[in-house]
């Protein structure tokens, strides 16, 4: 029996080799018919005997593409047409979109051996790709995905090229920016003070590298600022010219045996190293030589591989590379020669342009499961499950470590790490993308979720936007919603929400919060003590002043000549903010602990404090719940008093820090445990920026679930404000929804 089946495959199908396997597969089975890319994803009709077109759909599902990831594939039996030959034919742009757009892959076992190899005619080329790597997102100006529709367009394929483009059994089969050493992307060395080096410019830029020197070098979100990782001098000078004077820097390492010359890996850890996101991942060092100038204020080393065809050239040459970010502070990253900071001796440039800014992606491997610092190159913008029925949605996020979200039914799409929208760039670079992305996507958002601080340049961006919705989402409810939308829970939990600050429901600053909540609404149960802030934003700059008001609002220290400001501030109500916020109680201990009294970075008095704690002890301070008041106040003024008297007794910085961490984790599992008993629920969602502490972190997930609650964390996106927006858009979901 011949039949004919028409089928609309959706899901990750388009730039990722999926319509030559289609066409492998069906020539295989003698099947004819057709295939081509449409606005939803794949199109396709195979013609043929019953018992070969099931088999074709069973190896379909079974065996896509590696890069591919099938969403749903609609079916239609229709009667048999008489097709010849099977054929793949070209995207037809027309309908409505639906369609994914794939991340950036790091470069193909299969490139990175014809790039070694010297009878190859992509031998040391460095825009060597094909349908299963290379650049995708960032060089994406439209949909479909097609050459036209990059910022490939500009290079007219060779004959070679051109042949293996057209030919369904090659490797490069429709492959958008398939180039060679003839027809595509040029590098250009360009050296301070002296002329451009068209020729012969890996090898000048290794040369100006062995020297200590610092070179900019185009890659595929954006530019790095490179030097020698292992000299002392060339990362000092990065230091000094960056203005960075403690903040880590990502190495990128030649490969997996240099890694673990300098870093512990573990096997999870390996896989996100070599996944075809090549992410940076934290790694414990053990290295004496990298860590003092690398990452100086802790024990772990952000490390990488390389994924683009340049790095693995320039690589060969080192062991390892320092290659951070090109840009100046809250700056998004370069993409263009002429946004570079001038802070290097060269730039190593190409001629294909970056269209999507996009960072480095940075993660952590914790108990097997991955967590994000940041989501940028190789996940955005990957689609992440979400409510099948709701309107469209766009999130715009948070103030700090910014992302944005539009969603649409079935689907939420995270924007890449976007930044600090106080820099007037990074603003800028927030509202272009937004509207990028609802062309791109075809979205056009009737509701708009923001946080519930009015100051927010992204609520004043949503307050000014054009939709018939706007939602307000309180903070740290979208922190918990985030998790939820990651991990498709719909009913009440417990949230524990630790950040550095959020805005409240009552005009406080929020940051230590045990909520109970759904997706639309929340119960603020518990919340850590809330002290004055003295001097606002300053005091996080400046965690003494923290230390200082905690220590003086239980009667723990008189003032004297340098507090006494502090105290006259808090004493005149004077731009001194309450807030339960928990990080900045880690602040304020490791204040109190000689760990900093001012930072140059966020959070880096916690990340010291963390990082010099004894994870051995298990003891832990005294602390207090009053019950009876309502919210729960969780109060730690008696913890504060035996540190300050272990400290004055000489008491281990390494074992105060760990008796602190247990503290903390043991107040907030036995709130749960009081939840649980009053309102019989059992599952916890844990978020917000405070849970980056892996100590902390391992030490309540364990206790929790010691005690039988079912534990989640956010695995798909950061527990920091760059989650934010995916938990507003699920909150948004869910409230509009209960209103239609
Ligand atoms: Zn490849
Ligand atoms: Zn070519
Ligand atoms: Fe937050």
């Amino acid at each position: 029996m011949k039949t004919r089946v028409r089928a609309r495959i959706h899901g990750r199908v388009q730039g990722v080799g999926f319509r030559p396997t289609v066409y492998r597969y069906a020539t295989h089975l003698g099947l004819a018919g057709y295939v081509c890319n449409g606005p939803h994803g794949v199109t396709l009709e195979v013609e043929g005997e019953d018992l070969n077109v099931g088999l074709f759909f069973t190896r379909l599902t079974g065996a896509p593409p590696p890069q591919a990831s099938i969403e749903n594939i609609e079916k239609q039996v229709l009667g048999t047409k008489g097709y010849e030959r099977f054929e793949v034919i070209e995207s037809e742009p027309d309908g409505e979109l639906a369609m994914h757009i794939t991340p950036d892959l790091a470069l193909c076992d299969d490139c990175a051996r014809e790039l070694r190899d010297p009878r190859n005619r992509r031998y040391g080329y460095a825009f060597t790709n094909c349908t299963n790597c290379g650049p995708r997102f960032t060089i994406i100006r439209d949909l479909p995905y097609d050459r036209a529709n990059t910022s490939m367009a500009g290079f007219a394929m060779c004959p070679p090229c051109d042949h293996e483009y057209h030919n369904p059994h090659d490797r490069r089969f429709h492959a958008q920016p398939d180039a060679c050493p003839k027809c595509g992307p040029q590098l250009q060395l360009m050296v301070t003070g002296g002329t451009s080096e068209l020729s012969q410019p890996l090898q000048k830029t290794e040369e100006l590298l062995r020297r200590g020197r610092i070179v900019a070098i185009k890659s595929l979100g954006g530019f790095h600022l490179a030097c020698d990782a292992l000299s002392r001098e060339a990362v000092a000078r990065l230091r000094h010219r960056k203005q960075r004077p403690h903040k880590s820097f990502a190495v990128m390492f030649r490969d997996l045996v240099a890694v673990r010359k300098y870093c512990q890996v573990n096997e999870a850890e390996e896989a996100e190293l070599l996944s075809s996101a090549h992410p940076i991942v934290v790694l414990k060092s053990k290295s004496p030589a990298l860590q003092p100038t690398i990452a100086p204020d802790s024990n772990t080393i952000g490390a990488f591989l390389p994924y683009t065809p340049l790095h693995w050239l320039l690589l060969e040459k080192f062991d390892a590379l320092v290659m951070t970010s090109a840009n100046l502070a809250e700056e998004p990253i370069a993409s263009e020669d002429s946004e570079l900071p001038a802070v290097f001796d060269a730039v190593l440039t190409h001629n294909r342009p970056i269209v999507h800014k996009c960072d480095d992606s940075v993660v952590r491997v914790i108990n097997g499961q991955r967590q994000f610092f940041r989501r940028a190159r190789g996940f955005a913008p990957n689609a992440i499950r979400f409510a099948p029925d709701s309107a469209a949605i766009l999130a715009v996020g948070g103030e700090l470590k910014n992302t944005f979200c539009l969603a649409r039914a079935g689907n939420a799409f995270l924007s890449q790490h976007i930044g600090d929208l106080k820099d007037f760039k990074t603003y800028n670079h927030f509202a272009a993308e937004i509207a990028e992305w609802r062309r791109l996507m075809r979205v056009e958002p009737t509701v708009v979720a923001h946080d519930l601080h009015p100051a927010y340049l992204s609520t004043r961006f949503a307050k000014e936007f054009v939709a018939s919705t706007k939602i307000g989402v309180q903070h740290h409810h979208a922190h918990i919603a985030s998790v939820m939308a990651e991990h498709d829970l719909h009913d009440f939990v417990i949230g524990v929400a630790l950040d550095g600050t959020g805005s409240g429901t009552d005009g406080t600053v929020w940051g230590g919060e045990v909520l109970v909540a759904n997706r639309a609404d929340f119960e603020r149960v518990a919340h850590f003590k809330q002290y004055a802030l003295p001097g606002g934003d300053k005091a996080v700059e400046e965690p003494w002043r923290m230390a200082t008001s905690m220590l003086a609002a239980e009667e723990l220290i008189q003032p004297n000549r340098r507090t006494e400001p502090i105290f006259k501030m808090i004493e005149a109500q004077f731009n001194s903010p309450l807030t339960s916020s928990a990080g900045r109680l880690f602040d304020a201990v490791a204040a109190i602990l000689g760990l900093g009294d001012v930072v140059s970075y966020e959070a880096q008095a916690a990340i010291r404090l963390e990082a010099v704690a004894d994870a051995t002890v298990e003891a832990k301070y005294p602390f207090e719940i009053a019950f009876h008041q309502q919210p729960w106040i969780l109060n730690f003024g008696a913890m504060l008093r035996q540190i300050m008297t272990d400290k004055r007794a000489g008491v281990p910085v390494s074992e105060i820090s760990a008796k602190f961490h247990n503290t903390i984790a043991g107040a907030i599992v036995q709130t749960c445990r009081f939840i649980r008993g009053q309102r019989n629920l059992n599952t916890v969602a844990l978020s917000g920026g405070v849970f980056q502490n892996e100590l902390l972190l391992r030490r309540l997930v364990e206790s929790l679930q010691r005690n039988y609650f079912k534990v989640y964390t956010n695995t798909r996106v950061p527990p920091n404000d760059g989650g934010l927006a995916l938990g507003q858009a699920a909150v948004a979901a869910a409230r509009t929804a209960a209103c239609a």
